[in-house]
């Protein structure tokens, strides 16, 4: 007999693109942690409850899809009988319980930090130990995209993806065809294998290498624009800086990738590049996307001047 009181319906089953842990498990590389904290374990719940839609590219389909969960159970045998539980249900338990004890502590703040927060208690202590979070395509039930974190008490880490941050990877790759070179597309690929077997320098040390090849295609668009002396003196930041209106605008104007691109590969933990490594990919993306963008608002005007100049010719 099964007893599911605790289980909840997802009733308001929302896109979640800004869920930390959801986000995690799209773009951390292997062996990358996250911190379990009082102001994202509302996002673990709900990720738990089975409430998050992802958009992600679909290995079997060949094409993007939305994928969800089903309501993360577990279970529990007492002896007599084995009943199934809502991990989710008995996690936001255990957060009213730590509020509860917060909001009514005589000592008020004191008391706060002496205690330590926790995310889970010994009853789901083993059950939450490994979790494997199993998505499913919304077209076809058999096209699956699993992962596999292993928790702590404070933090999560992705130990296990199928299919790969590679193979998810790659056909997003396809989206800029016309405008990246092989010699960057292979290395791109190269750098995304490596960050997804949670390599972090060595992937880190390709996608700078494509950027600054990129940064200097852009340079040689810009022509006479740019002062060759300076440009050739300056490191990646600045030259970026230099190259405004021939890149991506979100690009020239956000100091933060400054911060991290000023930084030299020697300078950077394996840490700091796994954690870079997304940011840095997506200005390749932004480039590669303004580019393609470019071209194709350059291949709708050639093909309308040649429908026009046709139209001219019957109207004669
Ligand atoms: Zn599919």
């Amino acid at each position: 007999m099964k007893h599911n009181v605790f289980d909840s319906i997802p009733s308001n089953i929302v896109s979640d693109k800004e869920n930390e842990f959801v986000n995690f498990l799209q773009t951390a590389g292997l062996y990358d942690s996250i911190k379990i904290n009082e102001d994202n374990i509302d996002d673990l719940i709900f990720l738990l409850d089975g409430k998050v839609r992802i958009s992600v590219y679909c290995k079997e389909c060949k094409t993007e899809r939305v994928f969800t969960m089903k309501p993360y159970k577990y279970f529990v045998d007492d002896g007599k009988e084995c009943y199934s539980r809502s991990l989710s249900a008995e996690m936001r338990r255990i957060k009213q319980v730590n509020d509860l004890q917060n909001s009514s502590s005589p000592n008020g703040l004191e008391s706060r930090e002496n205690k330590i927060w926790e995310w889970k208690n010994w009853q789901i202590e083993e059950v939450s130990r490994v979790l494997l979070f199993k998505f499913i395509c919304s077209m076809n039930d058999e096209h699956h995209l699993d992962y596999i974190v292993l928790t702590t008490d404070n933090s999560m880490m992705k130990i296990g993806q199928y299919p790969s941050v590679a193979d998810m990877t790659f056909p997003e790759l396809d989206a800029y065809k016309h405008v990246i070179s092989k010699e960057d597309r292979r290395e791109l690929g190269t750098a995304i294998g490596l960050f997804a077997s949670g390599i972090g320098a060595g992937s880190y040390v390709y996608l700078r290498r494509i950027l600054e090849r990129l940064v200097y295609s852009a340079k040689e668009t810009a022509g006479d624009d740019i002062d060759k002396e300076k440009f050739e003196q300056a490191r990646v930041a600045e030259r970026i800086k230099m190259l405004k209106g021939y890149l991506p605008d979100m690009l020239v104007k956000n100091t933060t990738i400054y911060g991290i691109l000023s930084k030299g590969i020697h300078e950077l933990s394996e840490e700091e590049c796994r954690k870079y490594f997304p940011v840095v990919k997506q200005c390749i993306y932004q480039i590669l996307g303004m580019w393609e963008s470019l071209r194709k608002k350059q291949d709708d005007e050639i093909a309308l001047s040649k429908a026009l100049s046709a139209i001219t010719t019957s109207i004669k």
